[in-house]
């Protein structure tokens, strides 16, 4: 196996879950979701632990990764978090992934494919809009899409939802923009009860409601980025510990490679495409094997990012190429070629940041650090 790899710590990812656990009621469900490859962690493997942790519900994003886990011999309910295509509706309803369904049309293919599987009590979750302005329904017509659905020959509303767009963000406006999202959401429940129908499931908080606002767990949580290790937004360690309900999330992934070769540059030497640096004195040159084609992104370079090796840090040089990048050790640093370098991950593999400190250098959020790892770095799965 080659030396970049993700290490995976799967007994990290459990104790989130359990630490999560303690902020929900007995009786709250929990739905882990494992959409894009559980965030760049593993998909197949990170439901198993999900599910032997107890919860209740995974989530994927495309009826593909519905398959995955199925395949897998995942047979716990999972929830389609984005709309598909009508061409993948059929293999949806077969392998009985639930949509979030908000609109007739939707509402019919599911009707007439689980018709014709012989599926005559086939669960949907009514998505509706309270402001995220994504999928959903507008809140005034969550009671006449219920009415759809329980008017269909084979569905059922197993559950009802919304998704919060600030509720990471702790300024006034966006507090009180999340305020009113619930708020809107427990009316149309009302509505939907009103109409004599069962609203199922009702399930709103992400991963920052149900850390911070208890009042939106409702009958489910769906806590993502904080299962595998990282703050949701504003609400993190500090804002948590500060509020007296602190909890310790362990980053779950750690990104190490090796040195591949050690270049010894006289002053005045460039590196690497563009020649965007150039030795100011004699110095040595790492070379790794990371680069852009593994997620290691290429604008990583001018945030300047560094790597640890040995328990010391060292700047990135030049611009990241597509499987290389270099590294500044400067002279007499005692690295060794073939020595272990940690990108990212957890202290106990060496890493001196998370994927988080990345993010925050580079002007994007944890999730996609870890996401955009590609297929070529092996996910190597540890307790
Ligand atoms: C991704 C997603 C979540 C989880 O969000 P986090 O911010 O990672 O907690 C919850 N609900 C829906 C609908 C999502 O798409």
């Amino acid at each position: 196996m080659r030396a970049t790899k993700a290490i995976i710590h799967i007994e990290n990812f459990k104790e989130n879950i359990r630490n999560i656990r303690g902020f929900t009621a007995d009786g709250v469900k929990m739905c882990v979701p494992v959409k894009a490859d559980a965030y760049g962690h593993g998909a197949v493997e990170c439901a198993r632990a999900a599910l032997e942790c107890g919860v209740e519900y995974l989530a994927v994003a495309t009826v593909e990764e519905g398959l995955e886990l199925r395949e897998a011999g995942i047979k716990s309910p999972v929830l389609l978090f984005s709309l598909c295509s009508p061409e993948e509706v059929e293999d949806a309803v077969k392998n009985d992934i639930t949509p979030f369904v908000f609109d007739s049309e939707y509402i019919s293919m599911f009707d007439r494919s689980a018709g014709k599987f012989g599926k005559n009590h086939y669960p949907v979750h009514l998505a509706i809009d309270t402001g995220m302005g994504r999928i959903g329904c507008l809140p005034e017509d969550a009671a006449h899409l219920a009415k759809v659905i329980s008017d269909s020959d084979n569905l059922f509303q197993e559950g009802t939802m919304t998704h919060f767009a600030t509720s990471d963000c702790k300024n006034p406006d966006s507090i009180e923009y999340t305020k009113k999202q619930f708020a809107l959401f427990t009316n149309s429940i009302e509505e939907i009860r009103k109409e004599g129908l069962n609203p199922g499931i009702c399930h709103c908080a992400n991963s920052a409601a149900t850390l911070d606002l208890p009042e939106t767990h409702l009958d489910m949580v769906r806590p993502g980025i904080i299962v595998y290790g990282y703050d949701a937004g504003d609400v993190n360690a500090e804002y948590l510990a500060k509020k007296g309900t602190p909890i310790d999330l362990k980053p779950v992934m750690t990104l190490v490679t090796e040195i591949s070769a050690i270049r010894h540059f006289k002053k005045g030497s460039s590196v690497g495409y563009g020649r965007t640096w150039t030795a100011e004195k004699d110095t040595d040159i790492a070379v790794l094997t990371i680069g852009y084609g593994d997620g290691f992104v290429r604008r990583f370079s001018r945030a300047g990012i560094k790597v640890a090796i040995n328990g010391k840090e060292y700047p990135v040089r030049g611009r990241i190429c597509m499987d290389q990048c270099m590294v500044d050790l400067g002279l007499d640093s005692g690295v060794k070629r073939w020595d272990k370098v940690v990108i990212f991950g957890a202290k106990s593999d060496g890493a001196m940041q998370t994927a988080e400190d990345i993010a925050r250098m580079t002007d994007t959020i944890s999730y996609e650090i870890t996401t955009v790892l590609t297929r070529r770095v092996p996910r190597v799965f540890v307790d």
